[in-house]
This record gives structure tokens, C-alpha cells and sequence, in this order.
């Protein structure tokens, strides 16, 4: 078993990352893995100095880290850009954990309607026609796609790290429970909605949502 503070998760920390630098002198986890919504307004490393070295640090985008593009390149361009873990799984601390960052976005999908498009590419194919960009614009970067999320429900994770919520929340997604199902993670930890809060899912999930900026253990207990 895992000792519960070999990995901490971060809520979206708007600019306030205090309470994760305090969390990680005190306990020295193997890791922290943060939530989304930075605010960063300078690079994520001028943030987390205290940290870095200290602990490895992993991170999804949340909805706040492509707009303004300021925001994005402090993220997206940092020495912490190879630690991003959406759409991925990796092996933090012994345990397979999968990210999922961004939100579902009206123009691109918004569970339980359809997608409005298949992927990214079929996106981009139809606004050439009508002569418009050929690059995705940072709004669209920050939707999660219909494909990308399908591609990563076929991998196996023990956990899995989001931005949106699943259905244990009135402001969740079904999407995300299929995910965590079909996935066959134990336990699902999102930010965005900045409430605390433990439940269950099908399949015996356990979901815990952590509030903005605070800091919670594996067992989903506020630290
Ligand atoms: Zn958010």
C-alpha cells in the first residue's frame, strides 16, 4: 500500500501556490500532481522555486491556462512543460495515473450531445474550406476532444487526474465517469468547481473533488 502523502493533489491555485509549497516541506511526497487554473502571470517555475527538486512535479491545463496567451506560454513553455500529464498515463509512485485537463466546450463537444466534430483535424479541414485559420485557436486548444478522449479511455490507470468534474457533482460530466470506468481507475481527483468533497461513482470509484489552492492526500483528506 502507498503511504497516503507519497502523492498530493493540488486544486486549482489561481496564482496562490503557498499552501503546496507548505504541503510538500512538510510532508515530502514523491510527488504532487496539480489540477489546473494558474494564473500564471510568470513562468510556473518563479512559482514552485521552493519545490522544484524537492518533489516531482506533474500538472494538467485547466480552462484558465490558454487564455489570455500569456497565461498558456507561462505554462505551456516552462521548465515544467515535459511534466504535463493530459492524455497521458504515467507511473508516479507506483501507481498508473492518466490526465485529463481542459473542459467541454458547446462548439466542440458538451456531453451527453454529440461532438460537433470528429477530432481537431476534421475541425481544421472544414475551416480551410471557408478560408478560415489553419491553426487552432487557444479556445479550441483548451476543449476536450471527442477522439483524444476516446483514444485515452482504451488505456489501463489506477487513478485518474481531470479539470471537469464527473457526475458525482451537479456540475459534472457523464464522460468522465465512462472514462474512469472504462479506464478501471479506483479513484478520480478533479478541480474547476473549488469544493471539496468525497463520493462514489459506479463501478465503486471514489471521486474527490479538491478546492482551489488547497492541497489533499491520496485517502482524499485536505492537508
Ligand atoms: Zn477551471
Amino acid at each position: 500500500m502507498t503511504e497516503k502523502r507519497n502523492i498530493l493533489f493540488v486544486g486549482d491555485p489561481h496564482g496562490d501556490f503557498d499552501p503546496v509549497i507548505s504541503a510538500v516541506k512538510k510532508y515530502q511526497p514523491e510527488a504532487v500532481i496539480l489540477l489546473g487554473d494558474y494564473d500564471l502571470k510568470k513562468p510556473l517555475q518563479d512559482y514552485i522555486q521552493e519545490i522544484i527538486g524537492k518533489t516531482k512535479i506533474w500538472w494538467i491545463p485547466g480552462n484558465h491556462d490558454f487564455e489570455p496567451p500569456e497565461h498558456h506560454h507561462n505554462l505551456f513553455t516552462s521548465q515544467l512543460a515535459g511534466q504535463n500529464l493530459h492524455l497521458n498515463v504515467v507511473e508516479i509512485a507506483g501507481l498508473r495515473i492518466a490526465g485529463l485537463g481542459g473542459i467541454f466546450l458547446g462548439r466542440v463537444w458538451y456531453p451527453p450531445y454529440s461532438p460537433k466534430w470528429r477530432s481537431k483535424k476534421h475541425f481544421l479541414q472544414v475551416s480551410s474550406l471557408h478560408n478560415e485559420s489553419s491553426e487552432l485557436s487557444l479556445k479550441y486548444q483548451s476543449a476536450i476532444w471527442h477522439d483524444e478522449w476516446a483514444q485515452l479511455k482504451k488505456l489501463k490507470a489506477d487513478i485518474l487526474v481531470t479539470h471537469e468534474a464527473p457526475k458525482s457533482h451537479k456540475h459534472g460530466f457523464i464522460a468522465i465517469d465512462q472514462l474512469a470506468e472504462a479506464m478501471g481507475v479506483k479513484q478520480v481527483f478533479h478541480g474547476h468547481l473549488h469544493e471539496h468533497y468525497t463520493a462514489k461513482i459506479r463501478k465503486g470509484i471514489k471521486v474527490v473533488g479538491v478546492r482551489n489552492a488547497k492541497v489533499v492526500d491520496l485517502l482524499g483528506v485536505e492537508v
